[in-house]
This record gives C-alpha cells, structure tokens and sequence, in this order.
C-alpha cells in the first residue's frame, strides 16, 4: 500500500536551499558532557578556565575574573601589550579545539548532517572539529551539504589558487600543494571578514545561499552584540524583512522566546518563525531530507496535503540509520537521473 510516508520520501521536488547557521550552542546541545574524552566545549564566558589560560593572563597581568573572555581578548589585541602572550593564547586554544573528538555513536552533529541535502549549507561560527568529523564520517553513504566554516576551524585547511578545502595536512587535489591551515577568527569586537582570503570566500558562499534560501535555521547562535557585521551581512543577504514573506525561519535554542524574538526581529516577519528548545523537535529531525517540502506544505493557506512527520528514529546505530536514510537518499537519486 502506498502510504503519506512513501508520498514524503519521494517529495523532492525543491531546489531552493535550507541553510543552518550553528553557533557554540549547537556544539554545548550535542555535547553536554564534553566530547568523547570528557573535553569541555569551551564558551566565551568560562574559556579563561576550561583552556587554563590562567598562567598566561597572570603573568601579565591581565585581569580576567568575571569577564567575558571576548572583553579580555579584545583588550589584548587593542593594547598590544604583549605579542608573545597572544601568540601564546592562541596556539593554546587552537590545541585544546584540535583536541576535541566526537564521540563513537551518532550524535546530533551525524543527525544534522543526515538530514540535509546537497543543495543545503550548514555555515558555523565554531571551531571546533565536530561538523567536520560528521561529515566526514557520512561522507561515502550520503550526499552531504555543503559546508562553510565563518570563523575558520581546527580541522580545515584550503588552496585558494583551486578553491578547495579538506582536511588540514592534506593535500589539494587540484594542485597536490598541502593545504594552508584556515585562520581562527579570535573574539574581539570589531571583526574584519574581509582580511582573511578564505573567510571571506566562506562568507561569500553564505549571502549566496542565503540570497535565495527557503528555510533559515539559526541553532545555538546568540548573536552577540560584537557580532554586529555578523548580524549586518546575513541580514543583507536575507534582505528586507517585510520583502520576503514566505520563507521560514526556525530558532534552536535555550533562551526563552521573548528574548530570542528581540535578537533576531530583524529577520523575523510577523508569524513566520519558530522558535524549539530542542534539535529533535526542529524541522531538520521532523522532516529530515525533506525540510522545505515540508515547510511549502504547512505553508499552504488553503488545506493542506497532510504531511506526515518523519522523525529521526532515536538510538540507532551507524549501519542502521544509514539503512533509514537509504530510502530517501533513492528517491533524490532517482530524480538528478531523470
Ligand atoms: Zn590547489
């Protein structure tokens, strides 16, 4: 018999992209624990600590109790007090992020990257290796979306010459040149996205996206009030507010809604929007493979098609979540043959 279910998996008809922005709140969602060896994930407020930078900002005398360390750092940078003490910061916190291993059984970070297709971006503000390490162990069984790391990250390295990205300490399939480590954006209020070759093409790749995007999901994002270019580029890419009326925008986060509703007003039209404390209630592990088509169908004034719900089947391993995808991965395969 053919089921709403069968009708969802062969509903591949959009084109336009879903684009996921993950902030540090995604990675403490996934890891609350800390990583596969208890590693803490780091955040701005309890970095001084987590990285034990202690001993470097005592020895000169830097204040740091009670502060944000985005405060600190950017203090730093501004008094160029000391070029050895930053070098030193940052090698210390690109070792403690480099560290950081997913642990050995699917998490949020797999579920994420299971669940969105080809012509979908995820663009991370984190550091840290997670995302990479998903997609990477995916990368054989699905066809991924694609990737951009805004702030650089521990694991990439890139070849502007050819355009490409991978692993650091690979090589460049283009020119077999090894890949020049992308640059950690540090914390400090005023970023420049335009000083750094590769950021910038990364940034690029994301106002694209965004320009012609049907769904937004900002997970774990706060925002930050230093982010202002940040802010100031999605929000052109996104455009006028009151311009663009039928797409989505979902919100994952902890922060309750008032709070979250004033962070992100510029982006939200009237009713357009929600907002999920919760991965496993968002759209993404709702509709996975299938988040527009979705969207579209709820969307529809007039009785809509129902639209069954698809959920991502709780603690499954590797081999059988793939099998669970294998369905749905077809019936997208089926369609770029026709
Ligand atoms: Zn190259």
């Amino acid at each position: 018999m053919y089921t709403n279910i069968d009708k969802l998996i062969e509903d591949t008809w959009m084109g336009k992209p879903h684009v996921v922005i993950l902030g540090a709140g995604a990675s403490i969602a996934a890891f609350p624990d800390g990583d596969r060896n208890g590693y803490k994930l780091p955040m701005m407020s309890n970095l001084v600590e987590t990285v034990a930078l202690d001993h470097e900002l005592n020895e000169y005398g830097i204040t740091y109790e009670g502060r944000n360390f985005e405060e600190v750092y950017s203090e730093l940078i501004r008094t160029r007090k000391n070029m050895r003490v930053i070098e030193a910061i940052n090698g210390k916190i690109w070792d403690y992020f480099s560290r950081l291993r997913l642990p050995d059984y699917p998490t949020i970070y797999d579920h994420l990257v299971l669940s969105l297709r080809n012509k979908d971006l995820i663009a991370t503000f984190n550091w840290d290796p997670f995302l990479y390490q998903a997609c990477w162990r995916h990368n054989k069984k699905v066809k991924l979306p694609m990737v951009v790391y805004l702030h650089g990250n521990v694991s990439i390295g890139y070849c502007l010459t050819d355009m490409k990205k991978g692993l650091i300490g690979r090589r460049c399939s283009v020119c077999s040149k090894q890949y020049s480590p992308s640059k950690l954006l540090y914390p400090i209020k005023k970023k420049d996205y335009s000083l750094d070759s590769f950021i910038q093409g990364e940034w690029k790749a994301l106002r694209m996206y965004l320009e012609d995007a049907y769904m937004l999901t900002i997970f774990g994002y706060s925002a930050p009030q230093s982010d202002v270019e940040a802010i100031e580029l999605m929000k052109g890419a996104w455009g006028d507010k009151y311009q663009r009326d039928i797409e989505q925008i979902e919100i994952i986060d902890i922060k309750d809604e008032e709070e979250l509703r004033d962070t992100w007003k510029d982006f939200i039209h009237t009713h357009h929007y929600s907002v999920t404390n919760d991965f496993y209630k968002s759209s993404i592990a709702l509709f996975p493979r299938r988040t527009c088509e979705a969207e579209w169908n709820y969307s529809m004034p007039e009785k809509p098609e129902f639209y069954p719900q698809n959920p991502i089947p709780g603690n499954l391993g590797f081999e059988e979540l793939w099998k669970w995808y294998g369905p749905l991965l077809q019936a997208e395969n089926k369609k770029t043959q026709t």
